[in-house]
């Protein structure tokens, strides 16, 4: 796929497992994105609003949500706030988001909400088009969670080389696969990424080893380590990135960046 074309990618970032690194990866990726000059868009579809507030997003910026969208009373386009790093928005989200499964239960398009507002803002910005498109998802595999699978191109998996990462890794895997026969045929694994990992701890490298015997060259080369910095940045407001683009943890998530753009075959245009 060139880049500047019409269509942006969508990448969903999926755990059903909380504090994995979904939002620290998501914050910092984008960052990354955004720094090599690609229109990136950060999805907040967490009704914890982690990614909105580690981006800096107050409470009144969050007026307007994507639960609005979700729910159909306002376009994607209208509820997306700039940040304070160039080229990255935000569709932010806020507690109104843990209403939207309930509101939408009847809905026949329910999985599609976020689809077709995506759809939606593709053909609005077609003259001047977002490159990346990521989706924070929450820590579970309900509706919000189908809908940013049913939306994406592609699915980043953050797992923390803890004793159950592999049991929690293949039912993501099987729901995955559930959404591949259904809902999006079209979706894609970008990969696994192994964050918070501890070298010195033996049972971390274990897992690590386990992790990339059953998956292979899904798993990112790249693995995100321990880092205070990364945890420290968003009480700040701020991607790691910003507040401390040096620590450890930045620089991991920069060559995470890298790769996974190397793997997109967009590097050249770099
Ligand atoms: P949730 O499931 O609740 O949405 P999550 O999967 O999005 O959680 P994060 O919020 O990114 O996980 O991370 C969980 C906690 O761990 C946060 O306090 C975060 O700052 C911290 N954290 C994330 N990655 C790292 C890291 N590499 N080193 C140290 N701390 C980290
Ligand atoms: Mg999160």
């Amino acid at each position: 796929m060139p880049e500047n074309h019409a269509t942006p990618k969508i990448i969903a970032v999926v755990n059903q497992k909380g504090g994995v690194g979904k939002t620290t990866t998501a914050i910092n990726l984008a960052t990354a994105l955004a720094a090599t000059d690609r229109k990136t868009l950060m999805v907040d579809l967490d009704p914890q609003g982690n990614a909105s507030t580690g981006l800096g997003i107050g409470q009144k910026e969050r007026a307007n949500s994507i639960y609005d969208v979700l729910v159909g009373s306002a376009a994607l386009d209208d509820v997306i706030v700039g940040t304070d790093v160039p080229k990255l928005m935000v569709a932010p989200a806020n507690v109104d988001l843990a209403g939207a499964e309930l509101e939408l239960i009847d809905h026949p398009r329910r999985s599609h909400q976020l689809k077709d507002a995506l759809e939606d803002l593709v053909h609005t910005h077609e003259a001047d088009p977002y490159d990346y498109i990521l989706i924070d998802c929450p820590p579970s595999l309900n509706l919000l969670t189908l809908n940013a699978l049913t939306s994406a191109d592609s699915v980043l998996v953050p797992l923390q080389c803890e004793f159950f990462a592999l049991e929690g890794l293949s039912l993501l895997l099987r729901t995955i696969k559930r959404v591949q026969d259904g809902l999006n045929p079209d979706l894609t694994m970008e990969g696994v990424v192994l964050t918070m990992y501890d070298g010195r701890n033996n049972l971390a490298r274990q897992v690590q080893e386990d992790v990339r015997d059953y998956l292979g060259d899904q798993v990112f080369e790249t693995v995100i380590p321990r880092n205070i910095r990364l945890s420290e940045a968003p009480g700040y407001g701020m991607p790691a990135l910003i507040f401390d683009h040096r620590c450890a943890g930045s620089t991991a998530y920069i060559a995470l960046a890298s790769e996974l753009l190397r793997r997109n075959n967009r590097l050249q245009a770099a």
